[in-house]
């Protein structure tokens, strides 16, 4: 029986909540499950670890510490921007905002002074998953090669 390991290809079910106000940050509750490349860095690290050895089948509870989640929250991260920067947007907090260095929110504005936020939303917490293992199979060489899934739930092209 082909277990959750580096090079399987697993799909599951998943609900993280943020154990303090029990928000539900992310589930895959109607939708297809998530389907992902064990061992190559296409999922936080706790939740691979903690997912090893699972069966088809098996569910798992657990909760991560932000350094095997999201990492911390890093102060340089939270920078001041000139709202003449955002061209046509009117930036207003709680934007998330797409930049050539990934997504960024908006903390406040004062003036023609934007602050920004890169660190990632969940960085700094705490999270806790209950994950539903609904399928495991060896990937294909043609997956490892990619470093991502085919098929349902994974790449297309
Ligand atoms: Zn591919």
């Amino acid at each position: 029986m082909t277990i959750v390991e580096k090079d399987a290809v697993a799909s599951v079910h998943y609900t993280g909540t943020l154990p303090e106000s029990g928000e539900v940050f992310d589930t895959s509750e109607g939708r297809d499950p998530l389907t992902f490349l064990v061992g190559h860095q296409q999922m936080i690290p706790g939740f691979e670890e903690e997912l090893m050895g699972a069966q088809k089948g098996e569910r798992r509870t657990f909760t991560l510490e932000p350094e095997r989640a999201y990492g911390e929250k890093i102060a340089e991260a939270v920078q001041q921007i000139p709202a003449e920067m955002f061209g046509d947007i009117t930036p207003e907090p709680g934007m998330t905002l797409m930049s050539d260095v990934g997504p960024f929110n908006v903390v406040s504005v004062e003036g023609d002074t934007v602050t920004v936020d890169f660190n990632h939303k969940l960085a700094g917490e705490t999270l806790q998953f209950s994950v539903e293992v609904v399928d495991v199979r060896p990937a294909t060489e043609e997956e490892i090669a990619h470093g991502h899934a085919h098929g349902p739930g994974g790449h297309h092209h």
